[in-house]
């Protein structure tokens, strides 16, 4: 146990100091770049991302689909998890981003070039993606934060993405940046189908002026829309972009067998959806 622990430790290293220059001053959690066992959620969904960024692998019957990637330098460790649970890295197909932060999207560039995925990613956070976070409203004006890329398919609220017997809808929640979005879409295994939300959570970030930010005049307004528009979305299974939003380790602790229930939590989805509403009233009252 102790060495195991000490060989995380070492790996965690590794990952902070094989950053790109442009990302060092960024600061990191630790637990951002801290392994996590790799695990089946449900049917053909499984989690493959760090201890607390979280990214999300869907099997289909033409390939893979990837949601999010961590800090730049994280697509090491998805890699290998992705193999660990059996799945060809080089047969991701789509690539897809609850948004364009530097601990979601960092590694997203390295993604692409080696498996050729096709990038998709709301139109409104496209050009984040596109300057390495440096047009941000909030984190951005110091150049570029992970490796820049271009999408190759700009996304619209309700759009469907599709690949093999996979159908994703993308729902646009505005606000922590103007792209956010979430994912809504079932899986199945031998037993019954599940209705799957992974919420893009709408956290305030520190600089955000309520009504409006400098470069984000109706931030308000999409905060307001976001925090109205997810408490009405229907699901079985509740996930976010931070295994913390939806306090994953509490559900799954290392070695629990497949437990599709475990993550039925309506009850921790509201509660965080009123703890987001009451800290945007607040904010936004301070600030008006
Ligand atoms: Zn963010
Ligand atoms: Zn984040």
């Amino acid at each position: 146990m102790k060495k195991r622990l000490t060989v995380l430790i070492l790996f965690a290293g590794l990952f902070l100091s094989s950053l790109s220059s442009s990302a060092q001053k960024l600061s990191i959690d630790s637990n951002w770049v801290r392994d996590q066992e790799p695990f089946r959620i449900a049917g053909n969904l499984y989690y493959v991302g760090t201890y607390d960024l979280a990214s999300y692998l869907i099997s289909t019957t033409k390939g893979l689909i990837l949601i999010n990637t961590g800090i730049e330098g994280s697509d090491t460790m998805i890699r290998r998890h992705i193999e660990t649970l059996g799945f060809k890295f080089s047969d991701i197909k789509i690539l897809l981003a609850t948004h364009a932060h530097f601990d979601h999207v960092g590694a997203m560039a390295a993604i692409k070039q080696a498996t050729g995925a096709k990038l998709m990613i709301h139109k409104k956070d496209a050009p984040l993606l596109a300057d390495g976070g440096s047009s941000d409203v909030i984190l951005g004006g110091h150049g570029p934060m992970f490796p820049p890329v271009k999408a190759d398919r700009l996304l619209q609220d309700r759009d469907l993405i599709e690949l093999g017997d996979m159908q994703i809808m993308v729902l646009h929640h505005p606000g922590h940046t103007k792209g956010a979005c979430s994912f809504l879409f079932s899986v199945k295994d031998e037993n019954r189908e599940y209705r799957v939300f992974i919420a893009n959570m709408p956290s305030i970030l520190g600089g955000t002026k309520f009504p409006s930010t400098r470069g984000y005049p109706t931030v308000g307004k999409d905060y307001a829309y976001t925090l109205n528009a997810m408490p009405k979305v229907q699901f079985d299974i509740w996930l976010a972009s931070h295994a913390s939003q939806f306090n994953m380790h509490k559900k799954h602790k290392p070695g629990d067998g497949y437990h599709p229930e475990a993550f039925f939590d309506q009850e921790g989805f509201d509660a965080a959806m009123a703890d987001l509403k009451k800290e945007y009233l607040k904010r936004s009252d301070a600030t008006q």
